[in-house]
């Protein structure tokens, strides 16, 4: 388990300058302006709402497309990205020479494309895994079988991986965590508000649908409905909430395997460990040990010819988008529909690119890389970092609220947090993975089975912090506390984020406030926790420690008030303790950004372009990287399981603390751009 905090949460990718030829070229999107003017609702004024200044008109021009749940400009990247990406494979499907790489995700994705050959197939892919846990006799073999499908990439009951060792990060151990849950968050399982209770009940008639599909008589996959959700319900109820979650603490429980084995008996733990294709071990993190102790009474409780059904489900849900159509129609209605708001589902070369940046991602991202990126990219980037680096160590050195022997160690903190740019120095090697152009399901179980024994491979062995978290064509970036590194996929190296010939105040706005947001994580509520080396251990004074709680619990509360939606089901608000690792890095990330911009143009007076000062096109390019539309259900969803805020706050939340946002558009004490109580950590 990797404590990734992502600047955004979708994992979506960016474009770059193609060299290759999308099959409709009229189709290919254009390019993003990296300072875009007919974004902007110049009749509002900036103190007012920031948000809607920047981005009014293009909130106005730019609907959520129908194949969409949200639209913004991170989408918009992601889309040109998806047909440059298509564009890739689309070359390497085709007849001639080809790399033994090309060759791999051209297969995969003339597989993943042939149709014809899925619906031939119908559910035949299933029936492995279905007759596997028909055949189940013992509550035992109901374990080994739940084994094998986690081997599989199937999730079922738990989950166990590997992380570094919290207190000696240089080495990968094991990890068992909760899990088992198809909603996405427990709470839809627990919360009696209307909206849950009807998300439940949607929820069950889809699970119905679904085994209907799969030929059970409608009454009994009713009734298995049912029984799934009542497990899946047991499940969530010892599961630990998020926002929990956040403190390491909660999730820091070392034992040695006969105490795991001890702590939950009816999970056959000894054998599990075997069959779970881990290397040996003898001591391993247990996240959340009362979930284990909770869920081993349910397994004697509940009956074994229940749990089969839980796993008949686990499997037909997961394969879902690889079965034919009518099963893919059905999971989109419940969780694309339904649950997100989309109207359309994506056409089947979207969700193809998708599919093989999932499994291949690697090795197509080597492919975008090649095209797209380069060492200079690298570079350039490099230069930047430092820069915004630098602001940091200045800004840490002019901290009032924290005393030297802090500073120190924050100094400490800082100058070793490792730069990873682009893409990975090696590459992954998939010649292992068997790809048949007539198998598009096996060939993603196969790419899944190498990736579970991939990630289990590192159990017991040095902690590999060149292992990227992402693929390079992701329009995102990451920071691990655990690793103290940051994290730049070639994806987001890009207009409207970084471009080439803009000016300096254009590009710290964008590029330079994603660094800043990404180094101020190792120092946020959760980073600031993990020392240089990415373990947890306190190098704060009891002091220091209190005085940045107290600054966190002022962003909380302020994030606490931002309404995330409104609509006929209700309002729901922003939970400020779930998303303050964002918020603080989001703050924290615009304030050095600013300063590293500042220490370039200095006081010398820069000539205004396109009428505004360097002060405002930094934070116009900054709100601009934020316009965004949401659909109700999205925006939903995201209140509940995203760490990050909606973009109207980001930008707005941000500004409004900012006193070089309020000088840079003369906005007064009482504007609603100007908090009355501005938070400030970083
Ligand atoms: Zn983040």
């Amino acid at each position: 388990m990797r404590i990734l905090c992502s600047f955004f949460l979708l994992f979506v990718a960016v474009f770059s300058v193609a060299q290759t030829t999308p099959s409709s070229s009229s189709e290919f999107p254009k390019e993003i302006p990296n300072f875009d003017l007919t974004a902007m609702d110049k009749t509002i004024d900036p103190c007012v709402d920031f948000y809607q200044y920047a981005c009014g008109n293009w909130m106005q021009n730019n609907p959520i497309p129908p194949d969409k749940s949200s639209w913004g400009r991170f989408n918009e990247l992601a889309e040109r990205n998806r047909y440059v990406l298509r564009g890739i494979l689309e070359q390497a499907e085709a007849p001639g020479e080809h790399s033994a790489i090309e060759q791999k995700v051209g297969d995969y994705y003339a597989a993943c494309m042939d149709e014809t050959v899925v619906e031939k197939r119908g559910t035949e892919p299933l029936a492995p895994p279905m007759s596997a846990i028909a055949a189940i006799k013992t509550k035992q073999e109901l374990i080994q079988q739940i084994a094998a499908m986690q081997r599989d990439g199937i999730s079922a009951l738990f989950t166990f991986g590997q992380m570094p060792d919290m207190h000696d990060s240089r080495q990968t151990i094991a990890n068992l965590d909760q899990g088992g849950l198809s909603l996405a968050d427990r709470d839809y399982y627990i919360k009696d508000d209307a909206k849950s209770v009807e998300t439940r009940q949607k929820y069950l008639e889809h699970v119905q649908k679904m085994l209907e599909l799969l030929g059970d008589k409608p009454d009994v996959a009713a009734a298995e409905a049912k029984t799934v959700l009542a497990v899946e319900t047991g499940l969530a109820k010892p599961s630990m909430d998020r926002t929990a979650r956040r403190d390491p603490k909660t999730r820091d429980h070392m034992m040695q395997t006969a105490e795991v084995v001890a702590l939950a008996p009816n999970f056959e733990f000894t054998q599990y460990f075997v069959n779970s294709g881990a290397p040996k071990f003898t001591s391993l993190n247990v996240s959340n040990p009362d979930f284990f102790k909770q869920v081993n009474q349910q397994l004697s409780s509940v009956s074994l010819d229940d749990w089969k059904t839980y796993l008949r489900w686990r499997a037909l849900d997961t394969y879902a988008p690889i079965l034919p159509k009518a099963f893919v129609d059905e999971d989109f209605q419940f969780n694309g529909a339904y649950m997100s708001g989309q109207k359309e589902i994506e056409p089947r070369w979207k969700r193809c690119v998708r599919s093989t940046d999932q499994n291949l991602g690697m090795a197509l991202g080597q492919l975008y890389v090649d095209k797209t990126f380069g060492p200079e990219g690298k570079e350039r980037t490099l230069k930047l970092v430092q820069a915004v680096e630098a602001a940091m160590h200045q800004d840490i050195g002019q901290l009032t609220w924290m005393s030297d022997t802090t500073k120190q160690k924050a100094y400490e903190k800082l100058n070793a947090i490792v730069n990873n740019i682009g893409y990975p120095d090696k590459w992954r090697d998939y010649s292992t993975v068997v790809v048949k152009r007539d198998d598009y399901a096996g060939n993603v179980t196969r790419a899944s089975t190498f990736e579970v024994q991939r990630e289990l491979n590192k159990i017991g062995k040095p902690t590999d912090k060149k292992d990227w978290g992402m693929t390079p064509p992701t329009v995102n970036a990451y920071y691990r506390s655990n690793m103290n590194d940051i994290n730049f996929p070639a994806g987001i190296l890009q207009p409207p984020f970084y471009g080439k010939t803009m000016d300096d105040a254009v590009n710290y706005g964008a590029i330079g406030m994603v660094i800043g947001h990404e180094l101020s994580h190792g120092f946020d509520d959760q980073g600031r926790k993990f020392d240089a080396d990415g373990n947890f251990k306190n190098w704060w004074t009891a002091e220091d420690g209190k005085a940045f709680e107290d600054r966190a619990s002022c962003t909380a509360d302020e994030y606490s008030s931002f309404v995330a939606v409104k609509d006929d089901k209700g309002e729901v608000k922003l939970n400020g303790r779930l998303t303050l690792g964002e918020n603080t890095a989001d703050n924290g990330g615009v304030k050095l950004a600013y300063m590293a911009l500042t220490n370039i143009i200095g006081n010398t007076p820069v000539k205004p372009i396109d009428g505004y000062t360097p002060q405002q096109r930094f934070f116009i390019a900054y709100g601009q990287v934020w316009c965004e539309n949401v659909a109700d259900q999205q925006a939903r969803k995201w209140a509940i399981i995203d760490s990050h805020s909606p973009g109207r706050w980001r930008t707005n939340g941000v500004v409004q603390n900012s006193a070089a946002f309020a000088e840079a558009f003369g906005c007064k004490a009482g504007q609603p751009m100007v908090s009355k109580n501005a938070c400030r950590v970083w």
